[in-house]
């Protein structure tokens, strides 16, 4: 889409501008710049971070990353462990197992490993690729201001690196997000506050490049040690992590030196000769969240939104999910065709996943976190029982839903993250949003949904560039043909014939009627507050 210029856009010199280039601020950024808007990518260095923290995602992000044709499960820099993750005691019996080996509903594997810096990289080149993103990379976002128009926003050169002047500029924007991280500038000069569950753990991460073959049995697991509690996992193809507790009494900087480092590894068999240290630091693990993630023309996103203890791996999913979620209601409503209290719904429905994971993460953290051989004996039976009390059955993938929104509560599966099945469409065999697309989506089975739908209703769809798909059986006339029976599965679960699904691929509203369907499209569309004119500026 190309931007059109309407009266008032001379005085603004972009649509977004966005404080942070971590993996949220540049996802936004390639979100709105592929769909024509004008953004402003600013971060404080020049150079690239280049530390590793996140080392896994999962199935919702793999999805999100396909849609920038990052294909999770064939990509050279991401890999994935054909096994369970297990939680073990000190003789080495299991106390848990949750099911990481699964393909999950939405149509990707349950988890996938990484390196982040070389994932920022790639989304940072990706930006580089539309025209209408601009990056300005050595500049701190210090102050913001903003009207009913738009937010002026003052950058400084980052007096950190070389050759800083002071020099100072200013950039008028019709939005901002702060993706500027834990200790957000632009959190703080909108006054939210943070919710803090006072959780504070410090742990040892050690990012480890063996130099040969280096096999894990299993490759992903926790070592609930009360003398050390221990995470090892992998980290990407070629990298493992290692994940030490600080104990009580112990000084983080002393156990982050080098020659700490090793000695703790040498029972994993890694030594100086074999293996590369690539990085030794000592994290501070919290738990908490804003208490609202926009304002005005200004939203926050990622860890500038909230933290998490990274025991679930979830931290920067929260984040990419935020980026997908302000995307879609930006992009709207800088097409004039949402109003921006749109964003309203951006935070009660991120705010409460969110939350979910941080609550979850934390619950994870005290049972792994126990350093008392006592408690942690207690532990071990009462976890052992509850194992052998279900068979030694894995747990399942989470399901989260999110918080109340631009969806409707009364159909079933609404707020969650939609299945995928395979379909055969336009000639193509694949996932469905590789096949049929995404966006807007109103799937009818065996039924065209078109039809269901009242004109007005079809007319709002069209506003939204949302399409409609009939899905069959093999054999049937159809748009995709429901090749592995997924959907027909799915929406006999839920009592279902009709589903629309959201660009961020959560379902806005099923129905087994036109009638109710009908009611419950009415009432998710008021809640998008839809707009007829290009108010915004961008056609
Ligand atoms: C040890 C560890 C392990 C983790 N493991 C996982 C995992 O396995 N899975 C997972 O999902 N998550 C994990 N996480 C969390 C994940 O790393 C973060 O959630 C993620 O990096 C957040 O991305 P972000 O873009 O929101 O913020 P950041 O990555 O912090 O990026 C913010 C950017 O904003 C810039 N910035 C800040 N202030 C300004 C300013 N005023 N002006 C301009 N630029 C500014 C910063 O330089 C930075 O580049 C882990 C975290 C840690 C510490």
């Amino acid at each position: 889409m190309t931007p059109t210029t309407t009266s008032n856009t001379q005085a603004f010199d972009t649509d977004v501008a966005i404080v942070g280039g971590g993996p949220v601020g540049t996802l936004l950024a390639i979100l709105l710049g592929r769909q024509g808007k004008r953004v402003t990518l600013i971060e404080r260095w020049s150079e690239a971070y280049g530390r590793p923290r996140a080392v896994t995602y999962d199935h919702e992000i793999a999805r999100i990353l396909a849609t920038l044709d990052i294909d999770s499960e064939n990509d050279p820099a991401i890999n994935y462990h054909d096994e369970l993750y297990y939680w073990k005691d000190t003789k080495g019996e299991n106390l848990q197992i949750v099911d990481w080996q699964s393909t999950s509903a939405s149509g990707w594997r349950v988890r996938y490993w990484f390196n982040q810096p070389d994932l920022e990289e790639r989304l940072t080149r990706i930006a580089d690729t539309y025209p209408t993103v601009e990056q300005l990379r050595g500049w701190n976002g210090v102050a913001l201001a903003q009207d009913a128009d738009g937010v002026t926003l003052t950058l400084q050169r980052n007096p950190r690196e070389a050759g800083a002047n002071g020099e100072t500029r200013t950039l008028r924007a019709r939005f901002v997000v702060g993706a500027d991280g834990a200790n957000s500038f632009v959190r703080e000069s909108l006054g939210i506050e943070n919710e803090d569950k006072g959780y504070f753990f410090d742990w040892l991460i050690l990012d480890m490049i063996p130099k040969g073959p280096y096999e894990m049995k299993p490759a992903q697991w926790q070592l609930c040690d009360p003398k050390r509690p221990t995470t090892i996992v992998p980290a990407g193809p070629g990298r493992r992590r290692w994940e030490y507790m600080v104990m009580p009494g112990e000084s983080g900087e002393e156990l982050q030196k080098p020659e700490s480092a090793w000695e703790l590894l040498k029972p994993w068999g890694l030594t100086p000769q074999n293996a590369e240290l690539e990085r030794s630091a000592v994290y501070r693990f919290q738990a908490r969240w804003a208490k609202v993630w926009h304002q005005g023309r200004c939203a926050i996103a990622g860890d500038a939104a909230h933290l998490m203890p990274p025991f679930a791996g979830e931290g920067m999913c929260a984040g990419v999910r935020d980026a997908f979620a302000l995307g879609w209601r930006l992009n709207a409503i800088l097409e004039g065709k949402m109003g921006i209290d749109v964003l309203e719904s951006y935070t009660t429905e991120r705010l409460e996943h969110a939350k979910h994971y941080i609550n979850f993460s934390q619950e994870l953290g005290k049972i792994i976190c126990i350093a008392d051989e006592q408690q942690a004996a207690e532990r071990d039976v009462r976890m052992k029982a509850e194992l052998a009390a279900r068979n030694n059955e894995p747990v399942p993938t989470d399901i989260c839903q999110l918080g109340q929104g631009a969806w409707c509560g009364d159909s079933a599966h609404a707020g969650e993250l939609s299945v995928q099945g395979v379909v055969e469409a336009h000639g193509r065999r694949d996932r469905f949003d590789q096949a049929v697309g995404r966006g807007w989506v109103m799937i009818g089975l065996d039924v065209d949904p078109a039809a269901a739908l009242t004109d007005a209703q079809r007319e709002q769809l069209a506003l939204l560039n949302g399409m409609t798909v009939k899905v069959g059986a093999p054999g049937t006339a159809c748009d995709a043909v429901d090749v592995e029976g997924t959907y027909a599965k799915w929406l006999a679960t839920i009592d279902a014939k009709y589903v629309l699904l959201r660009p961020d691929f959560y379902v806005a509203v099923t129905a087994n009627s036109p009638e109710i369907l009908q009611q419950r499209f009415d009432r998710v569309m008021s809640r998008l507050h839809l707009q007829n004119a290009a108010a915004e500026a961008v056609a």
